[in-house]
């Protein structure tokens, strides 16, 4: 065991911009002490952090099904003290499903998660095939994702807990607290006689997942809850789900005000557009970080977009319905388009002015492409628009969540194409 420390962690200074991907492979593929006794790294892109103790290793998750023998290998390499407990910060695939390497060495690890994980768990035995598609789209996987659809696939909590647990392991604290933030069973993790925090991924060093345009109710309140939390306890290093981490108590609460900030402001505008009377149309179009907050790169929306947390805010306190009155028992899109395209002088001339718009009116010229390619989906020249026009708007588009769904356009339409 060598407690030779990779104190690099204060890089707070980071540009803003990039792409997800940037922050979230960081550097750190190998085990490293980040604090004494204190191990962390980055699988991929998801991290995982071990706190030796004299009773054996508290790992706080385990990363992914892929990276889980070089999570062993790596951490395996630094102790030989054995597992005693894993705590999930969620049950999300990339934090709860690396075990397997450890059980095969003979490890009984008590795994400890939020009672919400086993719901999780359970939701995802029946809706594999829906959330290999989400995936597929969302990060443009075709072959898609093998989900996990078997109980034995599966490492269930050995203990659960509602709110708050305490933990004692080689006579040390752990302080394990509830949270709802991007998903309703998050656990943060207080080591509080390191002065550490595992934050799981209430913090990404991104503008928060939370409002996936794909995927099930997100808490903008709650991981702002949580991060104000996380800035209460006295912590001295952060360490994240995703991306760095941070050191130093000032730069910890700082960011963690900042973002919560930013999610309050999001759910302000979003609510006060609901109190006055909105549509959802007109309540995006007032949704806004605000101008102080834009400059700190953790804030940057490169997975997820602030109007799409207030679509969030919009279905956790208002219903599905956007505001359009014919939007209530729409007629089908293929009916529309077939209409539009028809007053619009036929596919070609729709075809010829949603290229046009290319350039001054890109949201625009997508309907335009996708209405001619439903009109007449047999047409080669209105399957091209939707895969150029969809393309620059995927290469302009900042969150990956945006962008995936644009290529997911431009896939099918090259699919309709190689089908003739
Ligand atoms: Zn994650």
């Amino acid at each position: 065991m060598t407690d030779e420390i990779v104190n690099d962690t204060n890089n707070i200074d980071r540009a803003v911009g990039g792409t997800v991907f940037e922050r979230f492979f960081t550097g750190r593929s190998e085990a490293n002490y980040v604090a004494p006794k204190t191990l962390f790294m980055t699988a991929d892109y998801v991290n995982l952090t071990v706190f030796e103790t004299d009773d054996g290793l508290v790992m706080v998750d385990c990363g992914t099904l892929e990276t889980a023998p070089k999570v062993y290998e790596e951490i395996r390499k630094h102790t030989d003290l054995p597992l005693h407990t894993v705590i999930y910060t969620h049950g999300h695939l990339d934090h709860a499903f690396g075990l397997q390497p450890w059980l095969d060495a003979g490890e009984k690890p008590r795994i400890i998660a939020h009672e919400n994980v086993v719901q999780r768990f359970k939701s995802y035995m029946r809706t594999g095939p829906l959330n290999s598609h989400i995936n597929k789209v969302q990060f443009g996987i075709e072959a898609g994702l093998k989900w996990p659809e078997t109980s034995g696939e599966f490492f269930w909590p050995d203990v659960t807990y509602r709110n708050q647990l305490s933990l004692r392991v080689g006579g040390e604290r752990f302080e394990l607290f509830h949270a709802k933030g991007e998903t309703d069973d998050a656990t943060w993790v207080w080591a509080a006689e390191r002065s550490i925090v595992c934050t799981g991924d209430l913090w990404e060093e991104i503008l928060p997942n939370c409002g996936n345009p794909q995927k099930v109710q997100r808490y903008p309140e709650g991981w702002a809850d949580a991060l104000e939390a996380i800035a209460s306890v006295d912590a001295k290093l952060l360490l994240p789900g995703h991306g760095q981490p941070i050191e130093g108590n000032e730069q910890i609460r700082a960011c963690c005000h900042n973002v919560a900030e930013a999610l309050r402001a999001i759910v302000r505008q979003a609510l006060d557009g609901l109190n006055s009377g909105k549509n959802h149309e007109e309540i995006m179009q007032s949704i806004q970080i605000p101008e102080q907050l834009k400059q700190f790169f953790y804030i940057d929306p490169l997975y997820d977009r602030p109007e799409f947390i207030a679509r969030n805010v919009i279905r956790q306190y208002g219903g599905w319905w956007d505001g359009f009155s014919s939007h209530l028992l729409p007629a089908p899109m293929r009916e529309q388009s077939a209409v539009i395209t028809e007053l619009a002088g036929g596919t070609e001339a729709m075809i010829e002015k949603a290229y046009q718009l290319a350039d001054s009116n890109l949201p625009l010229a997508c309907h335009l492409a996708e209405w001619a390619a439903l009109a007449e989906p047999d047409n080669d020249k209105a399957q091209q628009c939707v895969i150029d026009i969809f393309n620059k708007r995927a290469e302009g588009e900042i969150s990956l969540m945006g962008r995936g769904i644009f290529s997911h356009a431009v896939r099918q339409a090259e699919k309709a194409l190689a089908a003739k």
